[in-house]
């Protein structure tokens, strides 16, 4: 941190005092499971512009990513869930770990006549199908003007006596990720420069070397060519400490003896960006990296001084970048995806053996007998079924 004469640091992207009192800042994105923070190097004001706009796209574009694998945020929050997806006509949403939650077509149907009185409740589980009754149970008592808890609960049970329950194959589900994009290479640069202000001070960063970079994570405006601020980057990301795993989110900054400083923000080990920071006179032959695992984000590191993870002359390399080669990408991204399946398939083993053992009224330490046996065989056995024939298998 750095204090000068005016008092206070000055935020590395406004230049503005920056409040004693400040919340710490992500310098890897909490979605992407960063967990390190700094204080005052952005301001308030910048840190909120930066979090619903170019913050908001990168954390968008891996959503999707977090929500199959499961990759919890760097504060222990959940995937988020993805909504309004839809196969084969219907809709459904993507609960962490790759579960299809389907949106029935119509919840709930109700239609009153003078005759009788038709509802129809279409749900995802038990719980649900008593929510909707509920609701049901409510409007109908209302109609015939009668009141009390008791009298909507009788209507509710009336409403599930009739009930059948379904087993649906699971729906098959297509997905474009789309990494980088909108404003989500704002955000990778700005992760550069806050690391790099954590490494050398703001007052470094503030200097006008750095208004280039500084104007393009503000605005998304870069110079005459584009190249000299963000350079895609699909080439083999080189070998990392284990601990690391495969798909590790990287934010390194490095300079070289002449002082030009570059960013290099990676995403998943998979895609990368090149991040122009300073073409000369920054400290010289110095380097900073945060690197953290995504699959445990408890594995986490800050690496400078001796430790350097990643050469120099790798990030300061000349490399094509059209025709773009996504191969190294999509090899990197099919091992993420093979993971992501093996691992909502256990999962969902795990969980249909635990219904099947709820529904058998089976318990740690039980006996088991024969009728266990069949509740369970016939429970799992028409869930595979569905699953296996890909068809809707009543549950009994
Ligand atoms: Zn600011």
């Amino acid at each position: 941190m750095n204090i000068n004469r005016q008092g206070g640091p000055h935020c590395i992207l406004c230049r503005g005092q920056i409040p004693e009192k400040t919340k710490p800042e992500h310098v890897l994105l909490n979605a992407l499971g960063g967990r390190m923070t700094v204080n005052h190097v952005i301001c308030p004001s910048c840190n909120h512009k930066m979090g619903i706009g170019p913050d908001n796209d990168l954390a968008d574009s891996v959503a999707f990513i977090r929500n199959i694998c499961g990759f919890k945020a760097g504060d222990g929050d959940e995937p988020p869930e993805i909504r309004g997806l839809e196969s084969g006509g219907t809709k459904l949403d993507l609960i962490p770990g790759m579960r299809p939650r389907l949106r029935p077509k119509q919840p709930l149907d109700i239609q009153i006549t003078d005759k009788d009185i038709r509802v129809q409740v279409n749900a995802n589980s038990r719980q649900e199908a008593e929510k909707l009754a509920k609701g049901a149970a409510a409007k109908i008592a209302k109609q015939f003007g009668r009141k009390g808890g008791d009298v909507i609960e009788l209507i509710a049970q009336d409403l599930l006596k009739d009930s059948t329950s379904f087993f649906s194959p699971a729906p098959s589900i297509s997905y474009q990720a789309g990494f980088g994009q909108g404003k989500s290479q704002q955000a990778a640069a700005k992760a550069c420069l806050v690391l790099w202000a954590k490494h050398c001070g703001n007052d470094e960063v503030n200097s006008k070397r750095y208004d280039a970079v500084r104007h393009y994570i503000l605005t998304g405006e870069k110079t005459d060519n584009p190249e000299e601020i963000v350079k895609l980057d699909t080439r083999t990301l080189p070998d990392l400490p284990e601990r690391f795993g495969l798909h590790p989110n990287i934010i390194w900054v490095g300079s070289d003896p002449a002082g030009q400083t570059y960013g290099y923000f990676r995403l998943y080990g998979a895609i990368g960006w090149r991040i122009a920071l300073c073409g000369q006179d920054a400290p010289v032959s110095r380097h900073v990296c945060l690197i953290s695992n995504p699959y445990d984000n408890r594995s986490w590191a800050l690496l400078e001084r001796a430790e350097n993870p990643i050469d120099h002359d790798w990030v300061f390399a000349q490399w094509e970048t059209w025709p773009p080669d996504y191969r190294n990408v999509q090899s990197r991204m099919a091992l993420l995806l093979k993971y992501a399946h093996a691992k909502s398939q256990d999962d969902w083993m795990a969980n249909l053996v635990r219904e099947g053992l709820e529904k058998a009224d089976c318990r740690e330490g039980d006996i088991i007998t024969p009728g266990h046996i069949e509740i369970f065989s016939n429970y799992i056995g028409r869930a595979l079924t569905a699953h296996i024939l890909k068809t809707t298998v009543p549950e009994e």
